[in-house]
Formats: C-alpha cells, sequence, structure tokens
C-alpha cells in the first residue's frame, strides 16, 4: 500500500492533537481510548489492569485431588473411567482414552495406525511441533502443506496434489480452536482411502457443521496441557468411534496390555502413556467450567473481530463457512506493517506489551525447523530413505505461503478471551494508537 489511508491520515492527525494530554483513565484502568501518545513513547498505556489469570479453580479441584490422595488408589482408575465417559459423551465419539499428554495421543494413534518406516504423513506446517515429532517418532516422513494465511488453517486444496502411494494418514490441526476445512479434507481422503486423525489438541469443544471436531476423523487428539482450553497441567485424549482401533489404543497406551488383560499376556507393541488418577479428577473438575468459559472466549473472540476488521493493516483470522464453533484458543490475526508507518512486527508486538497488551508473534515455519532438518538427517532416516527421496522432500516441503504467516502474525492468548468486552475494547484502543504513531515508534526503536 502507497502512503497513509485517508482513515490512517485522520487518526493520526487525532492522536496528535491530544499528544502530550495523555490518556484519562478510568477507575478500572481502561483507557477506553486510542488518542494519547503510544505508551512505547512515553504515552500512558491504554491499560495497567491484567487480563484474566489462568488456570482457574477452587475447592472443586481441592476436594477432587484429596479424594485421590486419600484412596491410595493414585494410577489409572474408576475416576480416569468416569472422565473418559464424560469427555466422550461431550465431544460424541464412542470411546475416550485419556493420555498422559497429548503428545502420547497422538504417537498412540500413529502406532495402532501402524504409522511407520517407509510412510508419508501429510501435516501443516502451521502448528505446534508435537504434531511433527510424533510422525518424526513413527520414522515416518512428514509431507508439509503450504497455509491458507487467510484461515492460519492447512490450505487443504493443495492436499490432493501432495498424495502419493506412500501416503499413510492425513493430520488437519484445528489451529487455535478454529477448524480446518474439513469439507474438503474428509470426502478427499475417503476416496483415497487414507485415514484421517485430527489434531484437536487446541480446540476443545469447536465444532464442524454442528459436529465437535476430533470426532469427524477415523480419531481425534486433544491435549489437557497447562495452557490449552481443558487443563490439568499435562494430560491428553484420544477420541475413537472405531472400537477395534479404541482397544488398540488402549494395549498400546498401557505396555502392550489390554483392557482388562492381566496375567502379563502381551499384545502388540506398548510403552507407558497413561494418565493419572490426579490429572483425571482435576478435568473432571475442569470440564465443569469448560462450556460457560468456551462461551465467553466465543463472545469476546466474534466481538474482537468486529472492532478489528475496521482496522486497516489488521486481518483476523478468517473461518471457514463448516467451522460452527470456534473454540478459539488463540486469538489470532495478520499484521500489515506497510499500514502502521512501516512498524516493523516485532515492534509492533513491543508497543502492544507497551499498552497492557500482552501478544506474541506465533510459530515459526516447521518445514524449516533444526529439529525437523536433524531427525530427517538422522542415521535412522538415512537407513530408512534414499538421499533422493530425502532431497525431494526438502523441495515438496517449501510452503512460502506459511513463511509469510510466520512473518506476519499477531497471537492472543485465550485466556485474555475469558475477559470483559472492556477489555476487549482495549485491545482495539492499542491496536488503533499504535497504529496512529506506528511511523514515529518505527524511527524511535531503529534509531
Ligand atoms: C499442545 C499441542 C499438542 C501436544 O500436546 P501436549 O499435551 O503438550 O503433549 C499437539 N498438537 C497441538 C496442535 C498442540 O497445540
Amino acid at each position: 500500500m502507497a502512503g497513509l489511508s485517508r482513515r490512517t491520515f485522520l487518526s493520526m492527525a487525532g492522536a496528535a492533537a491530544a499528544f502530550g494530554a495523555g490518556a484519562s483513565r478510568s477507575a478500572s484502568g481502561h483507557a477506553g481510548q486510542a488518542s494519547g501518545p503510544p505508551a512505547i513513547l512515553g504515552g500512558t498505556p491504554v491499560r495497567t489492569a491484567p487480563f484474566p489469570t489462568w488456570p482457574v479453580s477452587d475447592t472443586l479441584e481441592e476436594q477432587a485431588l484429596a479424594g485421590v490422595l486419600r484412596s491410595g488408589r493414585w494410577n489409572r482408575s474408576s475416576r480416569t473411567d468416569a472422565f473418559e465417559r464424560e469427555y466422550a459423551a461431550l465431544t460424541g465419539a464412542a470411546h475416550c482414552l485419556a493420555t498422559a499428554n497429548g503428545t502420547s495421543a497422538l504417537l498412540t494413534a500413529l502406532a495402532v495406525l501402524d504409522v511407520g518406516p517407509g510412510d508419508e504423513v501429510i501435516v501443516p506446517p502451521y502448528t505446534f511441533v508435537a504434531t511433527i515429532n510424533a510422525v518424526l517418532q513413527r520414522l515416518a516422513l512428514p509431507v508439509f502443506i503450504d497455509s491458507d494465511i487467510d484461515t492460519f488453517q492447512v490450505d487443504a486444496r493443495r492436499i490432493e496434489a501432495a498424495i502419493t502411494p506412500m501416503t499413510k494418514l492425513i493430520i488437519p490441526v484445528h489451529l487455535g480452536g478454529s477448524a480446518a476445512d474439513l469439507d474438503t479434507i474428509l470426502p478427499l481422503a475417503r476416496s483415497r482411502g487414507i485415514p484421517v486423525l485430527e489434531d484437536a489438541c487446541q480446540a476443545h469443544l469447536g465444532e464442524w457443521r454442528g459436529r465437535k471436531v476430533g470426532s469427524l476423523g477415523l480419531a481425534g487428539a486433544f491435549s489437557f496441557q497447562a495452557s490449552k482450553n481443558l487443563n490439568s497441567g499435562e494430560g491428553g485424549a484420544l477420541i475413537t468411534s472405531d472400537t477395534k482401533l479404541a482397544e488398540a489404543a488402549y494395549a498400546f497406551h498401557n505396555n502392550s496390555t489390554p483392557r482388562g488383560g492381566g496375567g502379563f499376556a502381551y499384545r502388540g507393541p506398548g510403552l507407558n502413556l497413561r494418565i493419572t488418577e490426579f490429572q483425571a479428577a482435576v478435568l473432571s473438575s475442569q470440564l465443569t467450567r469448560l462450556a460457560a468459559q468456551a462461551a465467553r472466549r466465543e463472545e469476546n473472540g466474534a466481538y474482537l473481530t468486529r472492532q478489528l476488521v475496521g482496522i486497516d493493516g489488521i486481518a483476523p483470522a478468517k473461518m471457514y463457512a463448516g467451522c460452527t464453533r470456534n473454540a478459539y484458543h488463540l486469538y489470532m490475526f495478520r499484521y500489515d506493517a506497510t499500514t502502521f508507518g512501516g512498524l516493523p512486527r516485532e515492534g509492533f508486538l513491543r508497543a502492544l506489551r507497551a499498552e497492557g497488551i500482552p501478544a506474541s508473534g506465533g510459530y515459526t515455519p516447521l518445514n524449516k525447523a533444526a529439529s525437523v532438518a536433524g531427525t530427517l538427517a538422522s542415521k535412522a532416516y538415512a537407513r530408512i530413505y534414499s538421499s533422493d527421496t530425502l532431497a525431494a522432500l526438502a523441495d515438496r516441503n517449501l510452503c512460502p505461503a506459511n513463511d509469510r504467516l510466520c512473518r506476519e502474525a499477531v497471537w492472543l492468548a485465550q485466556t485474555m478471551l475469558l475477559g470483559s468486552r472492556a477489555d476487549m475494547d482495549d485491545v482495539a484502543a492499542a491496536v488503533r494508537r499504535i497504529q496512529a504513531g506506528g511511523a514515529a515508534i518505527a524511527r524511535t526503536l531503529s534509531s
């Protein structure tokens, strides 16, 4: 974009008039307006009040944990069984297996689907590294599909061209709590006979056309790690309506020992990826809060989008039409520095934090991560795959749209969406104020 838009110019003129006057702040800690110099240049921050803290707990969790402690049964037992029934019912899946963490849920699924050496697994480059680590742990090849920068999700239109006879599995990630384009992915996978494992680790209660994400593919993985919308410090779950898969998953995560099976009669491969009763007790307690928290996040997320879409150069992540419910693990938007006086994203993030709005730049491209490259260059991979195959993979795995997304992304944490409407107004006010002062901030930061 050449020069300043009329809106930017007008807001700069307004800001100039107010420069030096400082912003008035109400007793609630909200400035409630965008005028005044940016805090990073010495102005009064838009807000000083903290956003809601996380996790949320009270005597419900305390009593549940004390109950486990006193019971003397600390490893998986009736409380885990109860949580699994609750979570299966909540998602509409026939079965739920609670696991030590989300990575374990993914690894269990890949193991029972027999993903292994020589297989290709279709993954997005814009996800938490665990999605890829599970594939690498199985010594399979991650085939990265470029991102749809409008939605931050995998660009599902590109999947078909990436399928080969080696393609063993497709892992769409419902990134940030919004949904990947399942209308494109599920029919394609079905027509090619390739199973779909949904990585729903960020999408508790998210929905696609009225059905809970994680329940639409062959299986779905969830995380209950501390940052996630349902939290037991660490924890995870695999859901599926395939009874055979559920039984195999149980045996795998239980060191090759099937449900109800004792006597050291091992069946198939295995690891110990079990959850504890402590985690299950916390999860059942936290579940009583999940629906209300999800409703609050959804309302605030939608409201914040209405405030931000009018700001030139801010592009909130769009949702596909089929995403009937966004779980909002993250509030994500793209930032265009040209409409902010050339202020680079890192400077924008610093300026936001100075206004009292914590924000981050999100993921780096996983297709270029040193950990992934190192594994693909490892002894194990060299023994399985030819150098031609690995060299060709590097070319197939280029994701230029995702590189751009990683440069332009801005994230707000889900906990911020648990606040009030006034909190969301503060976010928009801070962005407007930084836009008005963008060129001045850019000059100051680069000098
Ligand atoms: C958190 C997360 C995981 C891994 O879950 P852990 O519980 O941390 O092992 C996997 N995939 C995605 C997309 C995640 O956000």
